[in-house]
């Protein structure tokens, strides 16, 4: 889950890396009355989810409140790379001296938690990383033993000699590990870290990305969620516990288990047709939570079919059969859906799906992708 650059400037701050001073605006007036308090020049940012705005015009300075106002009427509202800009974030203007990368992920080939910095801060780091990968310092860190401030100061010293400056980078990069290791994130980066004329450290910009499968332990970072920006049927789905990712096909797939949903979607592809979704109820489900599937399935409007697939072990056939009557009883279902069901309670499932109009039982996983290719071809 991706956060906003005022938000983790937020979080930054309560760990003691220093952000501009600023604040956020949804109008040019507002942006304007918040240069005037600020009382000097101002950069004046876009809010959204993308990287690169400076290079895409999200990024404007301006000298007076006056201008200001000037900058954010042409932020505000404009699409930046395809989003919609809604807010900006009007910080006082630096004069900057240089500009380093700081970041902390995880680098899964080696199984460790990653410190990175470099000098050439203030431009993408998978561009350095092209162009000049000398220039980046990284640090694999001990699970055990954590970060060691020796570390942290080495890192530092790569970026700059200056004695106050490598203890000030050193706190940052503390700062900036210790966010990433207490709030479960998959990246914590500051490009540029900013070093000012007057010989300040400041985080310019500030960039979070949670882990998903951790959000459980972090119930106020939910409170952080754009819900404008994320699908409303992902959103649905993950409130009733369900795996589902869009896709761009029209085969509505209703699957238990992972493994057999993306099986299913290997399927479908093969026999020519294309999944809209991966959708994956889990084991055990409830009637209730079949429904719920089917519900969001239906939703979409792409879908010009269903297929439901259900291998019963601790998942019962009988129940996934009563989901789906009940989930049928209260919509009208004008879409072809075709199921195939086998494993615990298969003959009672089947049995109780015999008599339920509108529906093609399959025997196989196979026939059922090949029906469902027949149905939207026709
Ligand atoms: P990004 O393009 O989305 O990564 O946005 P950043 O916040 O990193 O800003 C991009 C670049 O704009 C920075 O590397 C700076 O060079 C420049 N910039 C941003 N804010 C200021 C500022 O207050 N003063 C100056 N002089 N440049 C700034
Ligand atoms: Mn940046």
């Amino acid at each position: 889950m991706k956060i906003y650059e005022f938000q983790a400037h937020k979080i930054f701050s309560k760990m003691g890396i220093p952000s501009p001073r600023g604040e956020v605006a949804k109008t040019a007036e507002e942006v304007k009355q918040i240069a005037e308090k600020l009382g000097r020049p101002v950069a004046v940012k876009a809010q959204v989810l993308v990287g690169g705005r400076g290079k895409a015009g999200g990024i404007k300075l301006a000298p007076n409140p006056e201008e200001a106002y000037r900058v954010a009427e042409k932020i505000l509202n404009f699409k930046l790379k395809g989003v919609l800009v809604k807010r900006v974030l009007v910080q006082e203007a630096l004069s900057i001296k240089k500009e380093y990368y700081l970041g902390v992920t995880i680098d899964r080939a080696k199984k460790r938690v990653v410190v990175m910095v470099s000098p050439s801060g203030g431009i993408d780091i998978e561009e350095v990383a092209k162009i000049s990968p000398e220039k980046i310092f990284k640090l694999r860190i001990d699970p055990l033993l954590g970060f060691k401030s020796y570390e942290a100061n080495e890192l530092a010293l790569a970026l700059n000699k200056d004695k106050n400056l490598v203890k000030g980078i050193a706190n940052i990069l503390f700062g900036l590990y210790r966010t990433f290791d207490e709030m479960d994130c998959s990246l914590a980066e500051i490009n540029p870290l900013v070093v000012t004329e007057e010989g300040s450290l400041f985080a310019l910009d500030a960039k979070i990305i949670f882990d998903d499968n951790a959000l459980w332990r972090h119930p106020e970072i939910n409170d952080l969620r754009d819900l404008d920006v994320e699908d409303p049927l992902e959103l649905r789905a993950k409130e009733a516990r369900i795996s589902y990712v869009r896709l761009e096909g029209n085969i509505g797939c209703i699957v238990n288990g992972a493994g057999l949903a993306m099986a299913t979607m290997d399927l479908v592809k093969h026999y020519g047709a294309e999944p809209a979704n991966f959708l994956d109820v889990g084991g055990g489900a409830s009637s209730e939570q079949v429904g719920k599937a089917l519900d969001i399935v239906l939703s979409d409007k792409n879908v010009k079919a269903v297929l439901v697939n259900i291998f019963g072990g601790i998942t019962r056939c009988d129940i996934v059969a009563d989901g789906l009557i009940q989930a049928l009883s209260k919509r009208e279902m004008n879409l072809p859906l075709i199921i195939r069901l086998t494993g615990t309670n298969e003959e009672e499932g089947r049995k109780r799906l015999k008599n339920v109009k509108g529906l093609f039982l399959a025997a196989t996983m196979d026939e059922a992708a090949k029906k469902v290719m027949e149905v939207v071809k026709r």
